[in-house]
């Protein structure tokens, strides 16, 4: 199996390099030469994470070897990860909840980023490197926290997290600002989100930059990377099993998988997950008010020139979505010259509009369904007052997603992806279920913890007690000469 661009066939390599490279030199997306691997769901039944993982990370990346795979799964899903499962499942009514945000961080992001560090050093044992990669990353919050945890005192690795210095809530600036390791840096941006994340792409081909980095290879821990988005397609396998086993469904019964959307990431994954032969009726792509996804997925046109709007669930607050790009190569059945045409319509216009018979192609598999931030609040209420299950604003758009699903007269199993915990948007999701809300996010937090019963997780707890390490804003024309001075200092 080899890996290459969305957007040429002039860089064939195999997955471990990808890894390392995070993006193409073209600018196009690494994507396997073929996604239809072969994995026996009868053969895991009862299997743990641990070995789920291993097959499907294995299926995917055939050239790490056994030893290799089982190394990674285990240094990822272990006791960081507050429930033995790693990805419990929780039924109600209309379907059950995939609660993906028991690592370390309370995202979903820990589920990639605790295993994209090993896969790295393993990657670099393997072609026998001892140079530095510095992982650059851009963050509007739950990726910048889930990376400096996963990468923090990783061998051969430094990282630099950049976020906007008033684009964060107050627990997740904290979170980024109190992380360990002697691996990590973080700096606060005098800009937006897509300030910092045109910062980091420059940097990557910034001749000042590029010349400062003497043995230290630039790479990403965005969603963009391979080995982010593979480790993501196990959890779809995981619940499917858990359906199955426990008489929720039936062998080989499809099931619609509702997921929260921003970059397109975890969403991919499952597609991926029904190429490799899971039983998928329907993937279904939940927009908040930043709702681009759902024109596009509805009428063809993807159009990012419109308002941005900050919302309740900002990790998805986003207008360019980067991962619709290996959709749109598979989908077309792999043409290039298509993906680089749209891809090139979008930067210069803000705007493409594919095929009706693309279009076609995409909606056999995706339908898509936005909710606004009043949708957003009465599915955090009503589900806890009828279930009593407590979910975070970025879970209910995809719930309120599902119900409107359901309203359309679909009645097949149905799963919720939910991305984060409930307390790390705490005041939001307070506010909710109480009309008494503290300003403070730590009262806030204990105070929902005291009325539902429900434990606060012990990376949202233990922050208020830690040491601010990092405090530094910088300007955003003065990122490029900083990048040129941190990799001057690692090159030493
Ligand atoms: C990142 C994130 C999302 C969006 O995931 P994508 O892979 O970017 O689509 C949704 N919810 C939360 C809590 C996130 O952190």
């Amino acid at each position: 199996m080899q890996y290459n661009s969305t957007r040429s066939r002039a860089f064939p390599m195999p997955a471990h390099q990808a890894v390392i490279r995070g993006l193409c030199p073209d600018g196009g997306l690494f994507v396997m030469d073929d996604p239809h691997v072969t994995i026996d769901l009868a053969a895991l039944k009862g299997a743990s994470y641990q070995k789920i993982a291993k097959t499907v990370i294995g299926a995917f990346f055939p050239d790490y070897d056994d030893a290799e795979l089982e190394h990674c799964v285990a240094s990822a899903y272990d006791q960081k990860f507050d429930s033995e499962e790693i990805v419990p499942l929780k039924s109600f009514q209309d379907g059950s909840i995939m609660e993906l945000w028991h690592g370390p961080t309370s995202a979903f992001k820990d589920l990639a980023l605790t295993i994209l560090p090993h896969l790295l050093t393993a990657a670099y044992r393997k072609d026998g490197r001892n140079d530095t990669v510095a992982i650059l990353t851009a963050t509007s919050g739950d990726t910048g926290k889930a990376a400096l945890s996963g990468f923090a005192d990783v061998e051969h690795t430094h990282i630099t997290v950049f976020y906007p210095v008033n684009g964060v809530s107050d627990i997740q600036k904290r979170q980024m600002n109190t992380s360990r390791g002697n691996n990590v840096n973080v700096v606060a941006v005098e800009g937006n989100f897509d300030d910092c994340q045109r910062m980091v792409k420059a940097a990557c081909s910034d001749p000042q930059v590029l010349s400062a980095c003497q043995g230290v290879t630039i790479s990403s821990a965005n969603s963009i990377n391979i080995g982010r988005l593979v480790p993501q397609v196990v959890y779809y396998f995981s619940t499917y099993l858990k359906l199955v086993e426990s008489d929720r469904i039936k062998e080989g019964e499809p099931v619609t998988f509702v997921v929260p959307t921003g970059n397109f990431g975890d969403i991919f994954a499952g597609y991926l997950a029904k190429a490799a032969g899971l039983p998928v009726a329907r993937l279904i792509v939940a927009s908040n008010d930043n709702n681009v996804l759902t024109d596009f997925i509805r009428t063809g046109t993807y159009n990012r020139c419109r308002p941005f709007h900050e919302t309740i669930s900002p990790s998805m607050d986003i207008l360019v979505s980067s991962n619709l790009e290996r959709l749109l190569y598979f989908a077309s059945g792999e043409n290039c010259a298509l993906v680089r045409d749209l891809m090139k319509q979008l930067n210069e216009t803000g705007s493409y509009t594919v095929s009706g018979e693309l279009l076609e192609e995409i909606q056999k598999d995706f339908c898509a369904y936005w909710a606004d931030q009043d949708q957003c609040r009465e599915a955090i209420r009503s589900l806890y007052e009828a279930e009593g299950i407590l979910i975070d604003p970025h879970t209910a758009v995809g719930l309120s997603a599902l119900r409107q699903y359901r309203a359309d007269g679909n009645t097949e199993y149905a799963v919720v992806l939910s991305t984060a915990s409930p307390f790390k948007f705490a005041r939001d999701v307070l506010s909710c279920i109480s009309e008494d809300v503290p300003e403070d996010a730590f009262a806030a937090m204990k105070q929902l913890n005291r009325l539902t019963g429900l434990s606060i997780p012990k990376g949202l707890a233990e922050l208020e007690s830690l040491p601010v390490r990092f405090e530094t804003v910088i300007s955003k024309e003065d990122g490029i000469p900083y990048l040129a001075d941190e990799m001057k200092e690692l090159s030493k």
